[in-house]
């Protein structure tokens, strides 16, 4: 079974941090993957004005999206304007009934940054909408009758707003992947130096494959790995589904 998969988060290189181990072999199993970041990254700089660092990262996201041949969805508002509310809802639901994906990858419901919460809540009303003809959307589209199946990532550094340890429900392993996430991650050339200077944070692929290491430790004789959890299936899919776990049995390890 291959699938249509949508990665949804806050921000560009968000889905390199703590998606595209599993996506990467997604695509490889035969899937086609979509990209779509809802804020254009124009808080991202100390040097350059909003609209030329959106540029800037517009083409990084382009560059990570290329290495699993996804499909790239334009940002719909800027940094830290992500708010769950009914305009931008509009328009997250239009991109999504657009895809019509089977797989949903949004950000944990809990996380150390609003923006990632924040669109994660507007990822998971827009597919809970998707077959409702009442529900317009920016622009109109049709609405889809197609069972989604919806998982959330690990938050940033495995813990929450209230620096709580968040246990996913299980793991995959992205050893054969880590030098594609690496690769895709190291793309977002400008944020090297904005994380340093902004959070201190340096070194952005050592500091994913630290995250992944510490994910993997539960599973012997894997380096790496990505953890998830499942949304409740009710008004989703059918209460068995885990496309993830079918897909990619050979890396899915039940915690
Ligand atoms: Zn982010």
């Amino acid at each position: 079974m291959a699938a249509v998969v949508l990665a949804l988060s806050a921000h560009p290189d968000d889905i390199e941090f703590l998606m595209a181990g599993t996506l990467a072999l997604l695509a490889r199993s035969g899937c086609t993957v979509h990209y779509l970041t809802l804020a254009n990254g124009s808080c991202g700089s100390t040097s350059l004005d909003a609209a030329a660092i959106a540029a800037v990262r517009e083409a990084e996201c382009r560059n990570a999206a290329k290495h699993l041949s996804a499909i790239l969805h334009p940002a719909l508002t800027n940094d830290l304007e992500i708010f769950y509310e009914p305009s931008l809802l509009r328009r997250v639901a239009a991109v999504f009934r657009s895809i019509a994906p089977d797989i949903l990858l949004l950000h944990s419901p809990q996380d150390y940054m609003e923006d990632h919460m924040n669109a994660c809540r507007l990822g998971v009303a827009a597919a809970f909408t998707r077959c409702m003809p009442n529900f317009i959307t920016e622009p109109a589209v049709a609405p889809v009758q197609n069972p989604v199946c919806v998982y959330h990532a690990q938050p940033h550094g495995n813990r929450d707003q209230l620096n709580q340890q968040v246990q996913p429900d299980f793991l995959i392993a992205i050893d054969s992947v880590m030098e594609c996430k690496s690769a895709m991650l190291a793309e977002h050339v400008s944020q090297q130096a904005w994380l340093d200077q902004s959070q201190a944070l340096s070194a952005p692929v050592e500091i994913m494959r630290r995250f992944g290491e510490e994910l993997a430790k539960p599973v012997a004789g894997c380096r790496w790995a990505e953890g998830w959890r499942r949304h409740n299936p009710l008004g989703f899919c059918a209460a068995d589904a885990n496309p993830l776990r079918a897909l990619l049995a050979d890396y899915y390890f039940a915690l």
